[in-house]
């Protein structure tokens, strides 16, 4: 494919970091994944930051340490990559979806609090496609009930002038490569609470007393114990060498971004197609730039196919997860918005290797795709 849709950001620098973790001879969690905890965390204003192996990994332990188990309900939305749905599954309770707005892709105030029952015990958002969700009129229809911040795609993304991330009860991220910042695989959790942060250290590494890296470092002869069954979340120190690296250039990679996305807006307006924006409490990362197509647009998989037979390796947009094998005969509410914009987006390519010149291929390919002409 001539042009893909997601290419990571990589360079000498990230190779380097790696070299030099393997030589180091420490590969496993240890002191570089302790370092990028700390920079992450500071670069999303968050207290602390808690490294593990992947962000369903991270969403699985939030709810596991808010106690969610079977009996209990979690509202998600179904509009998400499907690892958020199934986190909520992981702990053995159910997945209420809530429909999102399909100006954002995200759920509001008024789609929690139509699907919150008396058996809920969290609510699971999702900065969809890099785009924040309005989290304080989400926590104040939650009342007392848990927000968990799904932020897989948010990383450098802001909401109401800060990080996403700042003042987060709990934030999961991810560090795969079809995010801005990647480790390989990779995820984080960040919280400002203290008490869970040290019970999070403990769930990812398998509920031991102590880290195999505390238990290194104090030398002689230290027997830690197992304090809970717990799980084996950790990231290694590999992938946080180059985390580090890829850290530092979030705000260029957010820049860029915003920029190319910009040239979109100005290509796509004359057609009259509506693309992923800025909400007006929040700046987007563009970690997925969705068009809406228009109603009467031939099937989705038409204009994909349209698309790649001009080199360009578009997506579906966001998936829906009600929709999906998986969750057939899941019981939910009527889920419009969501099913709308899971069957009229799409996704088009947006990284650092994009030109003015591929914007305007990509542009005038999907017009033909849609017979679309310029007004
Ligand atoms: C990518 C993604 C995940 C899963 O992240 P992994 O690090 O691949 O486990 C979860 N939620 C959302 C919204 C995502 O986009």
């Amino acid at each position: 494919m001539a042009i893909p849709v997601m290419k990571p950001l990589l360079g000498e620098e990230e190779a380097q970091a790696v070299a030099e973790a393997v030589r180091s001879g420490w590969v496993a969690q240890g002191p570089r994944v302790a370092a990028f905890e700390q920079a992450f965390a500071a670069r999303v204003g968050a207290e602390h930051g808690i490294a593990v192996s992947n962000c369903t990994t991270a969403l699985h332990l939030c709810l596991h340490l808010l106690g969610v188990q079977p009996g209990d309900d979690v509202v998600v939305p179904s509009l998400s990559f499907i690892a958020t749905a199934n986190a909520v599954r992981y702990c053995g309770a159910n997945p209420v979806f809530a429909d999102i707005d399909p100006l954002t892709g995200n759920l509001t105030a008024a789609t929690v609090a139509a699907a919150i029952t008396p058996d809920t015990k969290a609510v699971l958002l999702v900065h969809q496609g890099g785009v924040p969700a309005d989290v304080d009129a989400i926590r104040v229809v939650a009342g007392d009930i848990p927000v968990v911040e799904d932020a897989a795609c948010a990383a450098g993304s802001t909401l109401y002038g800060k990080s996403v991330g700042t003042g987060a009860l709990l934030a999961a991220w991810s560090f795969h490569p079809r995010k801005l910042l990647t480790t390989g695989e990779g995820g984080m959790i960040t919280t400002d609470d203290a008490e869970w942060a040290k019970r999070l250290r403990r769930l990812r590494e398998h509920g031991m007393s102590m880290s195999a890296a505390d238990r290194h470092a104090a030398g002689g002869a230290v027997v830690e114990s197992y304090v809970e069954t717990a799980f084996n979340y950790r990231m290694t120190d590999i992938q946080a060498a180059m985390g580090l690296v890829q850290l530092g250039r979030l705000d260029g990679i957010v820049e860029q971004r915003r920029a190319l996305a910009a040239r979109y807006h100005e290509l796509l307006a004359p057609l009259g197609l509506r693309a992923v924006a800025d909400p007006a409490y929040a700046t987007t990362n563009y970690q997925s730039f969705w068009v809406a197509l228009p109603e009467g647009a031939p099937p989705l998989v038409d204009v994909l196919s349209s698309l790649a037979q001009d080199g360009i390796s578009a997506r579906r947009g966001i998936m829906a997860a009600h929709l999906e094998p998986a969750y057939d005969g899941h019981p939910h509410a009527a889920l419009p918005g969501t099913e709308e914009l899971a069957r009229r987006s799409l996704i088009l390519p947006l990284h650092h290797e994009i030109t003015d010149a591929d914007q305007e291929h990509i542009v005038a390919s999907l017009a033909r795709a849609l017979t679309l002409v310029a007004s």
